[in-house]
């Protein structure tokens, strides 16, 4: 018994030191912040991210055709508002509406880079308009504020990169390394007669970036708890996204007769057996940088925990989610109280961890539930991305220059649950980010694609410059 105890208490000794080291040793990853030059923006960058909100570049579906009113106004406006922009870069219009500009690089050795944004913006459900501080497509300029559908998602970006380039070549700067401007116009909508195409035609001509900066990560600020300093999320991949349809068919009959096997239960069984089967969380790439980054800023108990996901990863990766999500979203069966229908359908949306695939989750559905029932997949299905690098030039660039001007701010590599633009582009570029400097807090998360949306002047200027100075950086 006494051997026993020791042996137990040597165990518990082992262990502790084990967690205690791993803790000691995650330290920072955080580089060293540089201080940058100031540079002055006029005023007049509200009133022009305001003219651009106000043309309604929406995005209704796939099928939906473009309103050429409102996409070929807005190109007038980038041309009239960036006239050196116009003069220097050359222009090409791909799919009619979307935009990609050419700024040569005097180093034709040199890789290009490409940066991203989107023109498109997701429209405004009509029963929430009361609750706009503005007219979503008014470009109300408060005393702190540039209110609108887009300024975040993602005009700001999209107009604050045309400001950066416009002033650098205003100062008479020639980048060494060819720049990219690339501006889809149905981003919203899966990006398929946008992005794509840019990305199709770049490859056709033979285009082999260095980088692709586009949207989807931020600086999160309040929303990682126990991280006091906001939190710049870059993010090196994208999940997948693949819905399919459940479709049970049966002979039916009357409801005074109900057989055993209900069309409609049957259906019932088999999204409960969805849900009670979710797939597994893993410590996949780029999950477990994201792990190091944010851990090694941590205080030191939350630390330990992060320092050892041998012991702890459950509960750190399921705040991430990071597991192939599970969701049912539309649900169909039934004409009259007293028929049993002779088909039911239900279409499950998967977004799909690196590592596993749209084919892999079709088999965990047909695996998962009574074979008595037909699966499909529905819509537009993409498998996960690739997972860019941390350790390229690109992205120690990329890095320092989000340092440099906002040195309170941790980098975290990250992965992202959206879908992006982005994804297009591994084909033709070696590394590709998801990072613009856009502020997001615990209320203003909600106002992507949603109410209010909105950006804060200083805000929109910390774009511009983060813009400004990555060019410079990058040459
Ligand atoms: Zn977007």
């Amino acid at each position: 018994m006494k051997k026993l105890l020791k042996l137990i208490g040597l165990l518990i000794i082992i262990v502790l030191a084990v967690l205690i080291v791993n803790t000691l040793r995650l330290s920072s990853k955080q580089v060293t912040a540089n201080t940058l030059e100031s540079i002055e923006l006029p005023n007049d960058v509200y009133q022009n991210l305001s003219k651009a909100i106000q043309y309604p570049t929406i995005s209704f579906s796939e099928d939906a055709i473009p309103d050429s009113t409102a996409f070929f106004g807005f190109h007038r406006f980038l041309e009239e508002t960036f006239p050196l922009t116009h003069e220097k870069l050359s222009l090409e219009k791909i799919s009619d509406y979307s935009l990609l500009y050419k700024w040569q690089g005097s180093d034709t050795s040199k890789k290009p880079i490409i940066l991203m944004s989107h023109q498109d913006v997701v429209p405004v459900d009509e029963p929430t308009l009361g609750d706009w501080e503005a007219g979503p497509f008014s470009g109300k300029i408060t005393d702190t504020h540039i209110i609108g559908r887009g300024t975040m998602d993602d005009k700001g970006t999209l107009v604050g990169l045309m400001e950066a380039v416009e002033k650098l070549l205003e100062e008479s700067f020639v980048p060494s390394q060819t720049i990219y401007l690339a501006f889809g116009h149905d981003e919203e909508v899966g990006g398929g007669n946008g992005a794509a195409a840019i990305a199709k035609h770049l490859k056709a001509k033979g285009v082999s970036a260095a980088m692709t900066l586009d949207e989807g990560g931020f600086i999160a600020e309040d929303i990682v708890p126990g991280v006091d300093s906001p939190v710049a999320m870059v993010n090196l991949a994208e999940k997948g996204f693949a819905s399919f349809r459940l479709i049970v068919e049966t002979t039916g009959g009357h409801s005074s007769q109900p057989p055993r096997e209900n069309t409609i239960g049957m259906l019932a069984q088999a999204i409960v057996d969805l849900e009670n089967n979710q797939r597994p969380y893993k410590l996949v790439k780029p999950v477990d940088y994201q792990l190091e980054y944010m851990g090694a800023e941590l205080p030191f108990f939350k630390k330990m925990a992060f320092a050892n996901p041998w012991l702890f990863k459950k509960p750190i990766l399921e705040a991430l989610n990071a597991h192939t999500t599970t969701a049912p979203t539309i649900i169909n069966g039934g004409v009259k109280n007293n028929v049993i229908p002779t088909v039911a359908e239900a279409t499950i949306n998967f977004r799909i961890l690196p590592g596993e695939t749209i084919e892999s989750t079709q088999q965990h559905i047909e695996s998962t539930i009574s074979d008595k029932i037909k699966v499909e997949p529905v819509g537009f299905l993409t498998n996960p991305s690739p997972v860019s690098s941390i350790d390229s030039d690109a992205f120690k660039t990329l890095e320092q220059t989000i340092r440099d001007r906002f040195p309170k701010s941790i980098v975290v590599p990250g992965l992202v649950g959206g879908g992006t633009d982005a994804r297009y582009f591994y084909d033709i570029s070696e590394d590709v980010f998801r990072f613009y400097p856009i502020r997001i807090g615990p209320n203003s998360m909600t106002r992507f694609h949603g109410i209010d949306e909105k950006i804060s002047k200083d805000n929109y200027k910390e774009i511009i410059e983060f813009s400004y100075h990555l060019i410079k950086k990058f040459n």
